[in-house]
């Protein structure tokens, strides 16, 4: 069985939980081990697929289909292994299992409690599949002394209790705020913090400690008296210029030695970071710069394009640029000419999106793009954006829409109720659960031999994650491609649309999937790389 490293919060929020415990997973197959992440959120919501992005940021989706937490982006992006449905759980979905098996008459009439049968449906969670790896990394959300997190809590204390010092490690993420005016580092919400947690029972084995200053040792002793840990197990985690940094500083402050000191993991293979320092050395001394414009409508909580962000800056490490992105809420080019705010940049991109609002807009964009030849990447809602503007402008079909905003007069994009998945006929419905009708998850697409993206993927079979309802509807395509806008990429039962493309542009392509999710610092997207390339191609012209 893996051992188990249980990651927990204290003091505030925000403090980069999900990002720690990417890292550290990361240092920890640096060393040679497996590694599988886990994360579990305290709140009543099933998933975070009916969240708004302005509320949770932005909702991952798993090749199987399930819409999970961004943090599982985080592992992602920094272990390399993909993440699945078995791996985030929220109260909501551990409520809901538990109250059906009660309704099935499973508990045989006992009375059905926090402890011990939600608790034991988190253990179950938790130790899933647990075999195969060699650390399993599991954090939780929220804070420590939240209300609705106690039963989490509680089960990883018992999961400790039941395995053992060899097989259990609780890591504690707190914050030293520096007080300006004292010129201090102050340790006090630190020791309330793990007061709290042992409360309940859970004695951290290590500190990882944020704060914008250096920690003297006398601090770190102090912390270490007080929570009743070593010194040498109060590990700083100091703000760092690039995320991808971590792995390297946290080695070095000796978080992963710590760690496995506790398992009684002395003789444990030296950490191999030479890619990420490549990585690192790479993302500070770039050899140019290009500007991208984002188009989107939760352009106000960053979080809401995590994936996409990152897979931006992924596309200038593929060419040694750093990527200055400029994220414009497109209802501005409701009022005001788009030119104004997209002459000079070196690339279009229009994310997904949900709902009317900002539409008008983001067709603006495409409509720049395509005629300023700016090179253009429409992600999901951006690629119907594209193909609204050019049936609209191009095919002169005044009133072309998507089915998604009411009944237009040209339904260019529609709901598709049936399509087949591998053997099996999926169909959907447009009354059906809000959480239920998407086309999610990984889904194969077929790329058209001579095509660009044939040649940005090197291969001619493809899959790729969706989250969306609507497509592009196939009774305007051959008209499309008659103006330029051709399907380069089909589901493999030739029914939907997948990848657009045009010949009459430099670089102008939308894909109806979401390539951001799959792309890594070590291994950048192919579509990223290749669009950032285009950029600095636009920009050497101007
Ligand atoms: N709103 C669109 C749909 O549901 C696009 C979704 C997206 O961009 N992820 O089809």
């Amino acid at each position: 069985m893996a051992r188990m490293i249980f990651i927990t919060g204290g003091v505030v929020s925000s403090l980069g939980k999900g990002l720690a415990s990417a890292a550290l997973g990361a240092l920890l197959q640096a060393r040679g081990y497996s590694v599988r992440l886990r994360k579990l959120d305290p709140y009543l919501n099933v998933d975070p697929g009916t969240m708004s992005p302005f509320q949770h940021g932005e909702v991952y989706v798993t090749d199987d289909g399930a819409e999970t937490d961004l943090d599982l982006g985080h592992y992602e992006r920094f272990t390399g292994v993909a993440s699945a449905r078995s791996d985030n759980v929220t109260s909501g979905r551990i409520y809901s299992e538990v109250i059906a098996k009660e309704r099935r008459g499973d508990y045989l009439g006992r009375t059905v409690q926090v402890i011990p049968h939600v608790t034991d449906a988190i253990k179950d969670f938790v130790l899933a599949g647990s075999n195969d790896v060699d650390f399993l990394l599991c954090e939780i959300g929220g804070t420590v002394g939240d209300i609705e997190g106690l039963p989490f809590f509680e089960a990883i204390r018992q999961l400790g209790n039941e395995l053992g010092h060899e097989r259990a490690c609780f890591v504690h993420l707190t914050l030293l705020p520096y007080i300006e005016t004292a010129g201090e580092l102050k340790t006090k919400p630190t020791q309330h913090s793990v007061k709290e947690l042992r409360s309940i029972g859970i004695q951290p084995d290590v500190l990882l400690c944020r704060s914008t200053h250096p920690i003297p040792l006398d601090e770190r002793r102090k912390i270490a008296l007080f929570c009743n840990v070593s010194a040498e197990r109060v590990i700083p985690a100091r703000d760092l210029a690039t995320i991808y940094d971590a792995p390297i500083a946290y080695h070095r402050e000796g978080l992963d030695t710590q760690i496995l000191s506790v398992f009684g993991l002395k003789d444990a293979p030296a950490p191999d970071l030479s890619r990420w320092q490549n990585v690192v050395d790479r993302v500070n001394n770039p050899e140019g710069e290009v500007r991208i414009a984002v188009v989107g409508k939760y352009i106000s909580v960053k979080d809401s394009y995590k994936s996409l962000s990152e897979a931006l800056t992924h596309g200038g490490l593929a060419n040694n640029v750093r990527v200055r992105m400029e994220w414009i809420d497109s209802e501005i080019f409701e009022r005001d000419d788009a030119a104004v705010y997209l002459e000079g940049v070196n690339g279009i991109l229009v994310p997904g999106g949900f709902g009317e609002r900002g539409t008008e807009g983001k067709i603006a964009a495409v409509k720049f793009a395509r005629e300023r030849k700016v090179p253009f990447f429409g992600i999901c809602y951006g690629l119907h954006m594209a193909v609204i503007e050019a049936a609209r402008t191009q095919l002169g079909l005044e009133g072309a829409g998507s089915t998604e905003n009411g009944t237009p007069k040209h339904p260019v994009i529609a709901m598709m109720t049936e399509w087949t998945k591998g053997n099996d006929l999926e169909v959907r419905s447009k009354g059906g659960d809000m959480g239920g009708t998407m086309r999610l998850g990984a889904y194969p697409a077929v790329l058209s031999s001579g095509s660009r993206v044939a040649e940005i993927y090197g291969v001619s079979k493809i899959s790729e994650r969706h989250r969306h309802r609507y497509e592009v509807n196939t009774e305007y395509t051959d008209a499309l491609a008659g103006q330029g806008l051709k399907v380069t990429g089909w589901s493999p039962d030739g029914k939907l649309p997948e990848i657009m493309e045009r010949s009459d542009h430099p670089w102008f392509i939308g894909v109806q999937f979401h390539p951001e999710l799959k792309s890594r610092p070590l291994e950048p997207h192919p579509l990223f790389a290749s669009f950032i390339r285009a950029a600095v191609e636009q920009s050497r012209l101007v």
